[in-house]
């Protein structure tokens, strides 16, 4: 029987460690490589320009490498379920394969797909890649329910068996064993999108700080693993001015985009550690940040309501402000405190904050300072981030807003301290918020305390050329602190009453 393949890439773009993709050229006469992607949809959605651009970016590399294998990629425009009825039919498909979305929404298409497919007499294949593990497992192991403390979740991983072993580059000999002619026409049938033709206007837009693609991704991972010297030590580097900008070492979007394997950095960093540590096996503790990825997906994989406050069982409800004025100060970065307005600009024209500006500005929007809610940010986050991920953005954000995981609400960033220590020579902020160059170190954080004459000097009088700050700080951290006690007071209070044995379901119920 002839075996007429299709690989359908949505995340996982790459040819390295790719068991769905491997699936496809398994015995069959040809395979083509589709990506499916609606411009009618793409401007929109919730997605900012830079993500637009770094995956056209990692889809031109992707073709590019195919292309290399005597083969191409087929960009297909349309919606998967018109899209799919018509290729079945043109191209006689046998055979389907993708790699497993661990999401709710994507576990929903892909089961629409796969019924559909089973109609039309198409076999369908789906391997798990994007996770080190198998979340159903991990789920099955802690009585049913995904782990809801870091802590939990590592036990539960340390008795799983190591996560399977990546795959190889797909070589040319396996693509010279099912080769698909490709049409002459192939690039006017078939040809990737450009940000014009997505609904984007491109005029005045700023060379790209992070590229997308496989090729860059394996290139940054060596360079990764070359700076992890502190695999030796399991101590992570201090944070310091250089880490809060873009490092050609950073992952994040080649992760999220699946243009670098997990499991692929995971046994390098293995690797790595059993050759300084002479063959030691490594702790748990050396994948931590891996991991935190891994609890994430597991807590959201069976949880549509994961990204919402409201029917979200594991979020406490908090009556949080509706403020729409501060929260597009907060999100153009205006607020007046120079170390949120550089992160909130860095955020706009790169895509890419480090972790700990991250939890500076959630930290500020919502418990520390503006007391607004969570999924706010998460949006801003999840329309501007390159690395933006359903399950690890919304977990993330709920746990800083000590809506979930996490509930050291005792404690707040403070916007002008936590920059000061992070970046004591002020230059970060000269470098996004140019308007404030001229201040010295002493005032850069907080221009508004600045002398007048010193601020004229500067040219940057604060009210004039820069934001009074928005709030103050003190007072409205001071304030915030108590209704978050409050809120969890009420919540011990319920927990001591109720019978569920789930703390957070008792939230949940308590609250509602
Ligand atoms: C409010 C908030 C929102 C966030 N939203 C996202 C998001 O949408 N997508 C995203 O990938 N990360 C998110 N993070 C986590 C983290 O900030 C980024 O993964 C990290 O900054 C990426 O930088 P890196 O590649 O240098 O990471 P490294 O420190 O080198 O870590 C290696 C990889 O591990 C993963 N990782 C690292 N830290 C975390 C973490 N705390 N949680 C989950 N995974 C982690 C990332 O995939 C990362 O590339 C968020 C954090 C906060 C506080």
């Amino acid at each position: 029987m002839v075996v007429n393949s299709v690989h359908w890439f949505r995340k996982g773009l790459r040819l390295h460690d790719n068991p769905a993709l491997q699936e496809a050229l398994n015995g069959a006469d040809t395979v083509r490589c589709v990506y499916i992607l609606d411009p009618w949809f793409a401007g929109s959605a919730n997605v900012g320009i830079n993500r637009w651009r770094f995956l056209l970016e990692a889809l031109e590399d992707l073709d590019s490498s195919l292309k290399k294998l005597n083969s191409r990629l087929f960009v297909v425009r349309g919606q998967p379920t018109d899209v799919f009825p018509r290729l079945f039919k043109e191209w006689n498909v046998t055979r389907l394969t993708f790699e497993y979305d661990p999401e709710p929404y994507g576990k929903e298409r892909d089961g629409a797909i796969i019924k559909m497919a089973q109609e039309f007499g198409v076999e369908t294949i789906v391997r798990n890649s994007h996770t080190l593990y198998n979340l159903d497992r991990i789920i099955e192991m802690n009585n049913n329910s995904p782990p809801l403390t870091f802590k939990r979740f590592q036990t539960i991983v340390s008795r799983l068996e190591l996560p399977r072993r990546p795959l190889p580059l797909v070589t040319q000999e396996q693509m010279d064993k099912c080769c698909t002619k490709i049409a002459d026409n192939h690039d006017q049938l078939y040809s990737i999108p450009s940000l014009e033709e997505l609904g984007f206007r491109t005029d005045g837009l700023r060379p790209a700080v992070w590229h997308g693609g496989e090729s860059e991704a394996l290139d940054r991972l060596s360079k990764h693993l070359d700076k992890k010297v502190w695999v030796t030590s399991l101590e992570n580097p201090r944070v310091n001015t250089c880490s809060l900008y873009a490092n050609p070492t950073g992952l994040s979007p080649y992760l999220r985009f699946g243009c670098l394997s997990c499991r692929v950095l995971y046994y390098n960093l293995r690797e790595l550690y059993m050759k300084v540590r002479k063959r030691c096996t490594p702790p748990l503790s050396l994948f931590g940040q891996l991991l935190w990825r891994e609890f994430f997906y597991t807590a959201a994989t069976n949880n549509p309501n994961f990204d919402h406050m409201d029917g979200n069982p594991i979020c406490v409800q908090i009556p949080w402000d509706q403020n729409p004025e501060a929260l597009a100060k907060w999100a153009e970065g205006r607020t007046g405190f120079p170390w949120i307005d550089a992160i909130m600009t860095q955020l706009r024209q790169e895509g890419w904050i480090h972790h700990l500006a991250r939890h500076a500005v959630a930290c500020f929007l919502t418990r520390g300072d503006l007391w607004i809610s969570w999924e706010s940010g998460m949006k801003v986050f999840e329309e501007l981030l390159l690395d933006a991920d359903w399950s690890v953005n919304a977990g993330s954000w709920m746990w800083l807003s000590c809506s979930a995981f996490f509930q050291q609400f005792f404690h707040c960033y403070c916007p002008v301290g936590f920059g000061r220590r992070t970046d004591p020579s002020g230059d970060y902020i000269r470098h996004y918020v140019p308007i404030l160059k001229d201040y010295p170190n002493r005032y850069i954080y907080e221009p508004w305390n600045a002398p007048e004459s010193l601020q004229k000097a500067a040219n940057c009088v604060v009210g004039v050329d820069y934001p009074k700050p928005m709030i103050n700080h003190a007072e409205s951290s001071r304030l915030n602190i108590e209704r978050m006690k409050q809120v969890y007071q009420q919540l011990s209070h319920y927990r001591g009453l109720s019978k569920l044995s789930h703390p957070l379901l008792i939230i949940r119920k308590t609250l509602c």
